[in-house]
């Protein structure tokens, strides 16, 4: 999603929250990501900014109670993507978590078909494991 620092402030004013840096560090990290991103890895990306883990955590839920952002979770961790962004139903698709590099990586929704006893339930999330390709290519 291509926004830039005056469509975040427009933003977040309209959702009632204050403008801060810490928040427009994150929105920014969220945006620059392809995959729902858990806390962890937002505060490793924002480590450059000097945000520590609570001011990142509490950032994370202001912007997911005021439905700017999205939390799902996968691997039993709860992501996070901007609801605007290219993919924010992350519950829609099955993802791919890695067993060695642990990077979450989103499927196209038709890559797992249920049938049988699994088709009959209402399944919120599909999730495989197992080694991505730069991993696999890693232990060659
Ligand atoms: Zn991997
Ligand atoms: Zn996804």
């Amino acid at each position: 999603m291509q926004m830039d620092d005056a469509q975040w402030r427009t933003l977040l004013g309209e959702r009632g929250l204050r403008v801060t840096r810490g928040r427009l560090d994150v929105l920014r990290a969220l945006a620059a990501s392809e995959t729902p991103v858990s806390h962890a890895e937002v505060v490793e990306r924002l480590s450059h900014a000097g945000l520590d883990r609570v001011t990142v955590y509490r950032n994370l839920v202001s912007l997911a109670e005021a439905g700017i952002v999205v939390a799902t979770h996968v691997d039993r961790v709860a992501r996070f993507a901007l609801r605007g962004g290219a993919r924010p139903h992350h519950e829609a698709h099955p993802h791919l978590v890695c067993t060695d590099c642990h990077t979450v990586r989103c499927l196209p929704a038709e890559s797992v078909t249920l049938s049988g006893l699994a088709a009959t339930g209402e399944v919120a999330a599909v999730e495989l494991r197992g080694r991505c390709a730069e991993c696999r290519a890693a232990a060659r």
